[in-house]
């Protein structure tokens, strides 16, 4: 699934795995749904599938997002909650008319009231922000350590150190950064 769509972090937080679908926030960001098609398809591999999506769809998950962004930072520096991303967060989650739905195998699954209602998996992405950002889930939020990325993350490791996003992309680029510089150091000084 993953090799499928490449360019998508997927994380094990709904909320912040939308987040990130814009990275490099404080860099040369990337734009990781450009058009309503990308937006079904992320849509499709985080379990909510929908048939189609507007632009003005498009519009409003962008909204949502950059909503849960400001909110999640925020909380994660312990500043007030910025109020107009709150009202976000809470319009797309009270408009959403999405089931939790219990498989036979004992897993959750999202039922949307219609194939195009794109508004019905925001409200479980708003829904789940929520959860994180009120303190309901077990872990912490906390801003990623790369300085171009500085994305607000959940961090639910044991010990709440988790310094990046994602060990694929900000954790290994920081860690290559360390590597060279110390390479440079070392030949510097065998000059
Ligand atoms: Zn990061």
């Amino acid at each position: 699934m993953r090799a499928e769509f490449p360019g998508f972090r997927l994380g094990n937080v709904l909320a912040t795995s939308f987040t990130a679908t814009l990275t490099e926030r404080h860099g040369d960001a990337v734009e990781r749904i450009p058009t309503p098609h990308r937006l079904v398809d992320w849509l499709a591999v985080n379990g909510l599938a929908v048939d189609s999506c507007t632009t003005a769809q498009l519009e409003l998950a962008r909204e949502l997002r950059e909503s849960i962004h400001a909110a999640a930072t925020a909380a994660a520096l312990q500043d007030a909650l910025p109020a107009s991303a709150v009202q976000v967060i809470n319009d797309r989650s009270a408009q959403g008319r999405a089931a939790a739905i219990l498989t036979p195998e004992g897993k959750r699954r999202w039922r949307l009231s219609s194939a195009s209602r794109v508004e019905d998996a925001l409200g479980v992405i708003a829904a789940d922000a929520i959860s994180v950002i009120s303190g309901e889930r077990d872990g912490k939020l906390a801003l990623c350590a790369s300085p171009t990325c500085q994305a607000a993350f959940f961090d639910t490791s044991r010990s709440r150190t988790r310094k990046w996003c994602d060990m694929n992309t900000c954790g290994n680029r920081q860690k290559k950064a360390r590597f060279n510089a110390k390479q440079r150091r070392n030949s510097g000084s065998a000059e």
